[in-house]
């Protein structure tokens, strides 16, 4: 069997005992790339192992025309390695993902990231206090600690719409944007409009012959405070870094504020999104269609500047009449009327509430972990699981974000993840577990909280599973969270050091 204390020369070493101490992360995007950095800070070894043969996790998946970054980029990048090289406000994938390659490069991660090998499963095995990991290609590997950095949205949703197979033309998701396909004066049919369709609706509709969306419902979409950084500003920063903090800081609080506003201002987001639609969309009918019939922020709140414009288009037509089928040459509403299409995308979004997909994880006496989540996905702080040890997730349950940067919250996370591993190590400890009663204390608060939040005020949502629980979201200031995550409680933990038995470090 190989070891991963072997695939790599950054090694730790376990306090006394000499053994190496390692930490295997799966995904290497946002999530486990700032993971990878915060041990290597703390001297602790790692390999993360990643699906694809690229790193960038979302920011590799997707390259849709006009996809960007809605969180301003001061803040939607790690606060340890703030870039004064950013060209605009809202940066672009592209933007995104070399920035990822040059934190990569920096750090000298290269070496630690084991790109093409997915990981299929892995099993606590108590007596090593080891997780023993199995890739796709069936090759073994050991860790001490296991991160899961496999995020909320990366495998696409299509919908279960009868007749799906039969269309003759061009069909693709979102997140796998086909570039081949030239969509110049193109029948282009789009489903769902999102996050992600607010992005490319604009640009495509700019060459295509007709863009029908077929809306399910409407979303809130408020202008975005976009601009281009001049040279003397990017100076500036260089110069005095300090300055991107201020920026940054403003950012974090603007954010916050989006809470409060959830909150208690619905009613000035929804005025912002209906002056928008006035100055551009001239049909009523039209405008009718695209006011949400819920709260803002009960679905992710858009931001941007070319969605209305476009809406205004003569060539952009929304469609809410409700898919029946689609066809071999497109789409048929349930009034009867056949849409004929060239290009069928599907801006459907992603399966969001089966955290780690299809990676299934084996705690304590072989327990099941997709089995447990049944019901919905939980974990103390988002982060770890009773009953299984030295296991932790980040950007897991409960930890999404409408308001604010979700790099902020990756940081907390990384950094308690960190501090338990050193625990680990310091201590010699075999595992460490968290407490059932402190995970069901966590969540009985987060659900107490969300269930008095705008993400339950009556709309269906990828926050939520189809019973209504919801999974993803996390329904607090970033500030609780932080609050929350700055410092591991070590009451929350079982703590089992090597060689002795859970029974006997209960009884101690
Ligand atoms: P999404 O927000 O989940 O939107 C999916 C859309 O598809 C919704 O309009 C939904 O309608 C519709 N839909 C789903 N199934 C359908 C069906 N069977 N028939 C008709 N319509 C259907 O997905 P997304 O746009 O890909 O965005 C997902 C998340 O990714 C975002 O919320 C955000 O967190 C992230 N994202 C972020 C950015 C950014 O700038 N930071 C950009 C893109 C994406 P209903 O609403 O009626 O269900």
């Amino acid at each position: 069997m190989a070891s991963v204390h072997d695939l790599t020369a950054y090694r730790a070493q376990a306090a006394g005992t000499g053994e190496p101490f390692h930490v295997a992360i799966i995904g290497a995007g946002v999530a486990g790339i700032c993971q990878a950095i915060k041990l290597q800070e703390a001297g602790i070894a790692f390999t993360i192992f990643e699906k694809a043969d690229d790193i960038g996790g979302t920011w590799r998946d997707n390259t849709y025309p006009g996809c960007s970054c809605d969180v301003p980029l001061h803040l939607y990048q790690y606060s340890f390695e703030m870039s004064p090289e950013w060209r605009n406000k809202f940066a672009d994938h592209k933007q995104i993902k070399a920035y990822l390659d040059r934190v990569v490069e920096k750090y000298g991660l290269g070496p630690d990231i084991r790109l093409s090998t997915p990981v299929a499963s892995a099993e606590f095995d108590e007596a090593a206090g080891l997780w023993r990991i199995t890739t796709e290609a069936g090759e073994e590997i050991d860790a001490n600690v296991l991160v899961a950095g496999t995020g909320q949205l990366n495998r696409p949703q299509l919908p279960d719409i009868p007749g799906r197979d039969d269309f003759k033309g061009e069909a693709w998701h979102s997140a796998t944007w086909n570039h081949e396909v030239d969509l110049k004066g193109k029948r282009i049919g789009v489903i769902g409009n999102g996050a992600s369709a607010i992005q490319f609706v604009p640009e495509i509709a700019k060459v295509a012959g007709e863009v029908t969306i077929f809306q399910r419902s409407a979303s809130w979409v408020l202008p975005r405070p976009e601009r281009q950084f001049f040279e003397w500003e990017k100076s500036l920063y260089r110069a005095m870094p300090w300055l991107m903090w201020i920026q940054r800081t403003r950012m974090w609080l603007n954010g916050e504020q989006l809470l409060l506003s959830f909150r208690h201002m619905g009613w000035a987001l929804s005025k912002a999104h209906r002056k928008e639609a006035e100055t551009y969309v001239a049909d009523p009918e039209k405008r009718a269609k695209l006011e949400p019939d819920y709260d803002p922020g009960c679905k992710r709140v858009l931001f941007s500047n070319d969605w209305w414009p476009a809406m205004g288009r003569d060539n952009v037509v929304i469609e809410t009449g409700g898919i029946e089928c689609i066809t071999e040459t497109g789409i048929r509403t349930k009034d009867g009327e056949e849409h004929a299409l060239d290009v069928i995308v599907y801006a459907t979004g992603f399966d969001t509430t089966h955290f780690l997909g299809p990676v299934d994880v084996k705690g304590l006496g072989g327990r099941d972990l997709r089995t447990e989540w049944q019901g919905g996905a939980t974990a103390h702080l988002g982060i770890g699981v009773a009953g299984y040890p030295n296991f932790y997730l980040l950007y897991g349950p409960n930890t999404n974000l409408g308001h604010n940067s979700i790099i902020y919250m990756i940081e907390c996370q990384t950094a308690y993840v960190t501090q338990i591993a050193r625990k680990m190590i310091a201590d010699n400890l075999a595992y460490v577990d968290v407490r059932p009663q402190a995970q069901a204390a966590w969540d009985r608060g987060v659900q107490a909280d969300n269930a008095k939040s705008v993400f339950a005020s009556g709309c269906t949502s990828w926050y939520k599973t189809a019973d209504g629980r919801i999974t993803n979201n996390w329904p607090n200031s970033t500030l609780t969270y932080w609050r929350k995550t700055k410092r591991v409680d070590w009451d929350d933990y079982a703590v089992v050091a090597r060689g002795q038995t859970r029974a006997r470090a209960a009884a101690e």
